[in-house]
């Protein structure tokens, strides 16, 4: 059975930054996504079409492809240190949860600090990387009817519901 729209894929993988870094890893606990529903980012997703169990592969995703560029609009300047009521020291490297346009929650970050502003980054951590994983897939099978119907996998690796 090969990946596709509507099949179950499993796989180990390992998440590499330019440096060469380690970002992310399975650790030996396969990650389970629904294709075709957008679990993954496109170029991984774009990638693992057609494998199947025990193939193994290496791809570089361009940040279009990944998490998107750096956008400098989601970059604040100048933010009054007042607007962060109730926080004491604010710090570089400090999230919060912003209000988006349009009404919906993101995160953003912290990344520079003065006397009396900061400096807020609304990007994804990874916006703007070239992101390297190493694939090695362990599991293809069909998806259930309630994982069509949720649009993710459920059971090992996947998505479990309380
Ligand atoms: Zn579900």
């Amino acid at each position: 059975m090969k990946l596709e729209k509507n099949k179950v894929g499993l796989f180990n993988y390992t998440l590499t930054n330019e440096a060469g870094e380690e970002l992310d890893a399975s650790n030996g606990q396969p990650m389970a996504y629904l294709h075709g529903y957008q679990n993954l980012i496109p170029g991984l997703e774009a990638e693992l079409l057609g494998k199947t169990v025990g193939d193994k592969f290496t791809i570089t995703v361009p940040p279009a492809d990944a998490y998107g560029e750096t956008e400098e609009r989601l970059i604040q300047k100048e933010v009054p240190k007042a607007m962060f009521q109730g926080v004491d020291n604010l710090e570089e490297g400090m999230r919060f949860e912003a209000q988006a346009e349009g009404g919906g929650i993101h995160s953003v970050i912290i990344t520079a600090v003065t006397d009396e502003h900061v400096t807020v980054d609304g990007n994804h951590p990874l916006a703007g990387k070239a992101l390297t994983f190493d694939v090695d897939i362990t599991g293809v099978r069909e998806a259930t009817q309630e994982e069509l119907e949720h649009g993710h996998p459920h059971g090992d690796g996947g998505h479990h519901h309380d």
